[in-house]
Order: C-alpha cells, then sequence, then structure tokens
C-alpha cells in the first residue's frame, strides 16, 4: 500500500510562474499527489491547466503580474474564493539579468531584486496570514545553487536567491510553531527559459555539463518530487532547509 503521508488529496497549492518550466512541473507533481492547484501567470498557461487537470484535480488561474507587490492580497483572496483554502504556497516565479558587475544597472538590479525577493516576502506573508488563521500549511520558495555559491555576471540574482535562503530560514523561525513549514529548493541546472542563454553557449553548456555528476541538464520534472515532499507531511518536522535538487553539482 502507497505511503499516504505523500498524498496531497483535499489540499490547495498556489503555484506562482506556472505556465512554464520549474513552476509548470512543480505544479503537474502537486497535482499527481492529488492537490487541487492554482495557477499564476502573466501569460497564457493553459497548457499547464490541462496538465494538472489531466490529474483528476481542479485548477484554477489566477493572472498577475509579479514585478510587484500589488497582487498579493488578491492572489491569496482569489484562492480561497475558488477553492476555499489555501494549504501550499510555491514561490516559483522569478527572472535573471546577466551582465558584469563593473557594467550591471540599476535597472537590472531593482527588477530582480523585485520579483525574486520582494514580491516573494510579501506573497509569503499574505499566504503566511491566511495559513496562520486556518491551522497550519507549507511554503516552499525556489531558491538556486546561487544561494550557496557566487555565480558570475548575475550580481542581483545571487543576492536575490541568497536572500531567498535567508528569509526561508526567518520565515520558519517565526512560523513553526503556527504550524507553517518554510523550506525551499535549490534547483541545479535545469533546462528551461531561464537558462536558455547558458544551454546556447558551446563552452559553458560543455563547462556545466562536465561539472555534472549525473552527466545531464535537470528536467523541470526532476523538481516535482522534492516539491510534494515538502508540502506534504511526510516534511512536517522539516524546517527552514534548504533542499538541492542538483543532479550532484553541489557534492562536487
Ligand atoms: P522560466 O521558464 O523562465 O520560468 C519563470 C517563471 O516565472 C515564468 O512562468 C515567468 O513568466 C514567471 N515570471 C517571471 N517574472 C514574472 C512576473 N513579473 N510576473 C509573473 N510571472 C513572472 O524559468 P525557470 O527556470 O522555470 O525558473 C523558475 C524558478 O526557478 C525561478 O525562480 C528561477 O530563478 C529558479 N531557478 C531556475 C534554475 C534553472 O536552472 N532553470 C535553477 C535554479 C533556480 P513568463 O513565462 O511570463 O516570463
Amino acid at each position: 500500500m502507497p505511503d499516504s503521508s505523500f498524498d496531497l488529496s483535499g489540499r490547495v497549492a498556489l503555484v506562482t510562474g506556472a505556465n512554464t518550466g520549474i513552476g509548470q512541473g512543480i505544479a503537474v507533481a502537486l497535482a499527481k499527489a492529488g492537490a487541487d492547484i492554482v495557477l499564476t501567470a502573466r501569460r497564457d498557461p493553459s497548457e499547464t491547466r490541462e496538465l494538472v487537470e489531466a490529474h483528476g484535480v481542479r485548477a484554477h488561474v489566477v493572472m498577475a503580474d509579479l514585478s510587484s507587490t500589488d497582487p498579493c492580497e488578491r492572489i491569496v483572496s482569489e484562492t480561497v474564493d475558488a477553492f476555499g483554502r489555501l494549504d501550499i504556497l510555491v514561490n516559483n516565479a522569478g527572472i535573471i539579468r546577466r551582465n558584469d558587475a563593473l557594467e550591471f544597472t540599476e535597472d537590472d538590479w531593482d527588477a530582480v531584486m523585485d520579483t525574486n525577493l520582494k514580491v516573494l516576502f510579501f506573497l509569503c506573508q499574505s499566504a503566511g496570514r491566511q495559513m496562520a488563521a486556518n491551522g497550519g500549511g507549507s511554503i516552499i520558495n525556489i531558491a538556486s545553487m546561487l544561494t550557496f555559491q557566487g555565480g558570475i555576471r548575475v550580481a542581483s540574482y545571487t543576492a536575490s536567491k541568497s536572500g531567498v535562503g535567508g528569509l526561508t530560514k526567518l520565515l520558519a523561525n517565526e512560523w513553526a510553531a503556527k504550524g507553517i513549514n518554510v523550506n525551499a529548493i535549490a534547483p541545479g541546472y535545469i533546462a528551461t527559459n531561464n537558462t536558455a542563454a547558458l544551454q546556447a553557449d558551446e563552452v559553458r553548456n560543455r563547462q556545466i555539463l562536465e561539472r555534472i555528476p549525473a552527466g545531464r541538464w535537470g528536467d523541470p520534472g526532476d523538481i516535482g518530487g522534492a516539491a510534494v515532499f515538502l508540502a506534504s507531511d511526510a516534511a512536517k518536522y522539516v524546517q527552514g532547509h534548504i533542499l538541492a535538487v542538483d543532479g550532484g553539482w553541489l557534492a562536487r
């Protein structure tokens, strides 16, 4: 008999940036585990919606631009209006800007910090208020290898993802006693739009592959199992953890 502690039936999960990439992979994995899914996107997420509904659960779309905190409270209230509750928040939406540190612009700093860190925090706050009032929930923030490492030519991305690691621990400290588990997943090199430039660069692509013990780029679906675990009762004593899903990158 399968272990029911991984079953998410009857729970409602909100996944940001779910129209593509890792967000789509996570939304589909949570749906497969039984959760109803609220997808936020700024572009048509109907492909993800169809993939989610194929698992026999409900899907609801909230259109939102996460470059500012304006939609944070609306996203949570629309989720509760649609499905009556919010049990799981996956803060996945994120962007990256590449330039030498000597040339890096304030615009590239602010855009990345706003979406990857500021909006992430205020969406945690809106969801956390709802979860605290309803006995608890699970929050999963999407971190990065650059939560642990420095990277190169991605100053604001490294700052934002290092911040995501710190915030995840702070929120775990404040909210664990309220029944809210706050953890993060740090994906390794995953083949998505976010990494298209690296995949297209022959030299960087080879260098990256040489360092990954698994010998391949990750697939968005590779992140889904970690999200199901962290969202489930199986992880109820896991707090403030940053779970690397990286094909062994950090071990090398
Ligand atoms: P992606 O395919 O580019 O997906 C990013 C998602 O975020 C998209 O749905 C995108 O929407 C959404 N988004 C970005 N800015 C937004 C905004 N202002 N408003 C609403 N939605 C917005 O890249 P990904 O690789 O799946 O990235 C997902 C997360 O994983 C990010 O936080 C990224 O930093 C993180 N990550 C990725 C890797 C990797 O190797 N790929 C590694 C570590 C961490 P649009 O499609 O409309 O742009």
